[in-house]
């Protein structure tokens, strides 16, 4: 029996984990689920999975959620961002699900990975962030990092069992990141200044929450991937090449040295990569329906165009800028497309943004949180500033 922490329960990869974990009730507890605003979701949750810890990040939810809990007086009930850290940590928890979106899931994956937990990391943005420090930290704590990312898992599942350090000592020449290429694909490039929040959201194969989503049709999803496959990987950016495959099947693929190319195919659909990963190494149901390629018919791929999508040369630049490059453009991105989904700024002026902020925002060398999380800070009130003036 593993003791599962999620963070993030109330998120569209926690709903996933959690309908995952509800099919092997011989296999996994539930520790603890956290939320920040959501209380009606979270009680729900509580009522249904019966954790010994429920933690709303927001005072005033969790002073609503103990209203509605008050018939369930064994759930223990807590509160604010250090709780986060607490149960991600606690001696008690075997499995950590990371599934926070954006910047404030840094500190308690980073918990769970200095709790030397199995850390199946959704929130990619961590790796963003603070790769260089968060792998070494893995290793030091001996944590277990397991990708839920579906391409990053898919990658993981392409490789072999007795992976050698250095990719290419096993034979691997390249990682081939595929990305549906999100809503707007074909869209006119001149209509791009009138796209709205709502088409933005709505992806063709996945469904998700809205800030990945939005990602997702700028494309700065694969350019979080890229950087996230670069530490994960322990490869060069120049070794990983972007495809875009619309229909969403092969989740990426790896080439090796004679030739072969192997792919991960699936329906697209989150279960598969978060059940592979608490499962690792046995496999176990996940409830995703059988693959029916005869329905699929046709698997197609088409490069990406970075003229339509100039997140992913923004990405590349910053990983070859390297230091906190990758934080300042995961920030700027953060409030950017906040800011869009507020109706405050354009589609187009996301990316414009995060250029100019990246020219902007000196970035450093560092591994120290404190630095890379200042960094994020002046990225952050360089962007709001920028919004506030236009
Ligand atoms: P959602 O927006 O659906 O969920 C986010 C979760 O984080 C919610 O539980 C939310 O709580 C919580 N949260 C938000 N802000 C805070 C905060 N300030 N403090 C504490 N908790 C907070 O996101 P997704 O599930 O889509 O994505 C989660 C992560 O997984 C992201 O990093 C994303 O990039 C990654 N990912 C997601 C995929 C997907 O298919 N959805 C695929 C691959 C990666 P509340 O509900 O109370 O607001
Ligand atoms: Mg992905």
């Amino acid at each position: 029996m593993k003791s599962v922490c999620i963070l993030g329960a109330t998120g569209s990869i926690g709903q996933s984990t959690l309908d995952v974990l509800a099919r092997h009730p011989d296999r996994y507890r539930l520790f603890a689920v956290t939320a920040n605003t959501q209380v009606d979701k979270m009680a729900q949750i509580c009522r249904q999975f019966r954790p010994r810890i429920a933690v709303m990040s927001d005072q005033d939810s969790a002073d609503r959620l103990r209203q509605q809990l008050q018939d369930l007086p064994d759930i223990t009930l807590m509160a604010g961002s250090e709780a986060l850290t607490e149960v991600a940590s606690a001696s008690e928890v075997d499995v950590v699900m990371a599934a926070i979106v954006g910047a404030v899931g840094l500190m308690p994956t980073l918990a769970a990975v200095r709790a030397g937990k199995r850390v199946l990391l959704a929130n990619k943005e961590t790796l963003v962030m603070a790769g260089h420090l968060f792998m070494q930290e893995v290793e030091k704590h001996r944590a277990e990092l397991l990708p839920i990312d579906s391409e990053h898992n898919a990658i993981f599942q392409c490789l072999p069992a007795d992976l050698q350090p250095g990719l290419q000592h096993n034979g691997v020449t390249r990682i081939l990141l595929t990305g549906s290429g999100g809503p707007f694909r074909t869209t006119p490039l001149d209509q791009f200044d009138q796209i709205t929040p709502e088409q933005a959201i709505a992806h063709p194969n996945w469904d998700m929450g809205p800030k990945i989503s939005v990602d997702s049709a700028t494309m700065m999803n694969k350019g979080l991937e890229l950087i996230e496959a670069c530490w994960l990987f322990d490869v060069d950016e120049q070794d990983v090449e972007i495809v875009l495959h619309p229909q969403s099947i092969i989740h990426s693929m790896v080439a090796y040295n004679d030739g072969s190319v192997l792919a991960q195919m699936g329906n697209p659909d989150m279960r598969t990569p978060i059940a592979n990963a608490l499962g690792w190494p046995e496999r176990i149901d996940s409830g995703v329906e059988p693959l029916d390629l005869v329905k699929v018919s046709q698997l197609s791929f088409e490069q990406a165009d970075e003229r339509r999508f100039p997140c992913l040369r923004l990405a590349r630049q910053s990983i070859i800028d390297g230091g906190t490059s990758m934080a300042i453009l995961n920030a700027a991105n953060e409030v950017a497309v906040e800011a869009f989904l507020q109706g405050q700024i354009r589609y187009t002026q996301i990316a414009e943004l995060i250029e100019q902020t990246m020219q902007h925002v000196p970035s450093r060398n560092t591994d120290s949180l404190q630095q890379i999380i200042d960094d994020d800070l002046s990225a952050r009130a360089y962007v709001k500033q920028q919004i506030s003036s236009v």
